[in-house]
């Protein structure tokens, strides 16, 4: 059914396609092509206004053939690649793997994930697969923060469960369950003055800021809860007592309420510093990207396991480390998961996946949209 060489050519014309991130015009255009080439059109929106990238979202939505009854599913893949994503020159090794050829990354992530949702319409056409409605929404600028997905105009949203294909793992393996991100900024204003004239009349920004942050619990708060100052900014000559700090930190958790909890434990640290000190502050937060999480009992978790048992490989459910485009559908209330294809090394030159994990994706969409009819 799944045509590997096909699918594996096309894998290579999209991973030739220069789409560093920001720069995604090109890709864009490859990408609307060749679903108007299979019969469907594909929308883009208007989130390049806000992202500032070379492209928006685009939305394919799949009507349903005649009378299947069916979940409305959304398969979703990013577009863009990280750098350096210039003049790709991939090879498939006697081995199976395709790498680059070292120069740069391979962009498997998330092209590979392109190419089996393209031979999974084909092959769905081509052997009349009943489905219900299916909508394929490609992002842009994932890599830079999911700012396309995060820009997202949600209006062309229509579907009742997500399967997002950009995890690494071996195909079979979902990522059921990944951490909200908080980003946290904090500014701490205290008073200039000689530091060897009159230093009394200052208030050392750099003074107060460090003993906030000791008061502080970063790093590991729980298993499933983390914290980080990643940027101390401030001073100047040592004669000034100085007057301005600003931390640049994060917080997250796969739990919504213990990044809640992480942050106000952060501002409590930090205002009841300022006070002892006579300083003041400025303390601004901001929930980039929801969490999710999942078990074996809600239906998109059960639907991609039917799926996977289907075509004969192992489902394992398994907890992500990091926020990506499937957490933004969840929080748009679309219940999204992150399939594995099989990539590996990601976001270095040394990037590599098996052309037939390539296929196993693909295969892997086909499987669900057939058992979502069954359901
Ligand atoms: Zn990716």
């Amino acid at each position: 059914m799944i045509v590997q060489d096909r699918l594996i050519q096309e894998f290579m014309e999209l991973v030739r396609v220069d789409s560093e991130t920001g720069n995604e015009r090109q890709i864009a255009d490859v990408l609307k092509a060749k679903f108007s080439a299979l019969g469907l059109t594909a929308i883009e929106d208007d989130s390049r206004e806000r992202t500032g990238h070379g492209a928006g979202n685009l939305f394919v939505t799949w009507a349903a053939d005649s009378g299947a009854a069916a979940p409305k599913l959304l398969f979703t893949c990013h577009m863009d690649t990280v750098v350096p994503g210039q003049n790709i020159k991939p090879t498939l090794g006697e081995d199976g793997w395709i790498t680059s050829d070292g120069t740069t990354i391979l962009g498997s992530d998330d092209k590979a994930g392109l190419a089996a949702l393209f031979e999974a319409i084909r092959v769905i056409q081509e052997q009349k697969i009943p489905h219900g409605q299916i909508q394929f929404v490609i992002t842009a600028g994932e890599e830079s923060g999911l700012l396309g997905a995060r820009a997202m105009d949600p209006k062309h949203l229509d579907a009742d469960m997500g399967f997002a294909l950009d995890s690494n793992g071996e195909v079979g393996a979902i990522a059921v369950a990944a951490p909200t991100q908080a980003r946290v900024t904090m500014q701490i204003f205290g008073k200039s003055a000689h530091a060897g004239v009159n230093p009394e009349d200052g208030i050392s920004a750099i003074q107060v800021a460090s003993k906030a942050i000791s008061a502080m619990k970063l790093g590991r708060i729980d298993k499933e809860t983390t914290a980080n100052i990643g940027k101390f900014a401030g001073g100047g000559p040592t004669n000034v007592v100085c007057d301005h700090v600003q931390l640049d930190a994060e917080a997250r958790s796969i739990v919504q309420e213990k990044v809640e909890l992480q942050i106000a434990s952060m501002r409590e640290a930090l205002e009841t510093t300022v006070r002892e000190y006579g300083a003041e502050c400025e303390f601004r937060s901001e929930i980039l990207y929801p969490a999710f999480s999942f078990n074996e009992h809600d239906p998109v978790v059960q639907l991609a396991d039917r799926a996977i048992t289907s075509l004969g490989l192992a489902t394992r459910l398994f907890h992500s480390g990091g926020g990506s485009d499937a957490n933004v559908f969840n929080g748009l209330k679309v219940p999204t998961v992150n399939l594995a294809i099989g990539y590996e090394h990601i976001h270095t030159t040394k990037e590599r996946i098996k052309a037939e994990d390539i296929a196993k994706a693909a295969e892997l969409v086909v499987a669900i949209v057939k058992e979502s009819v069954k359901a």
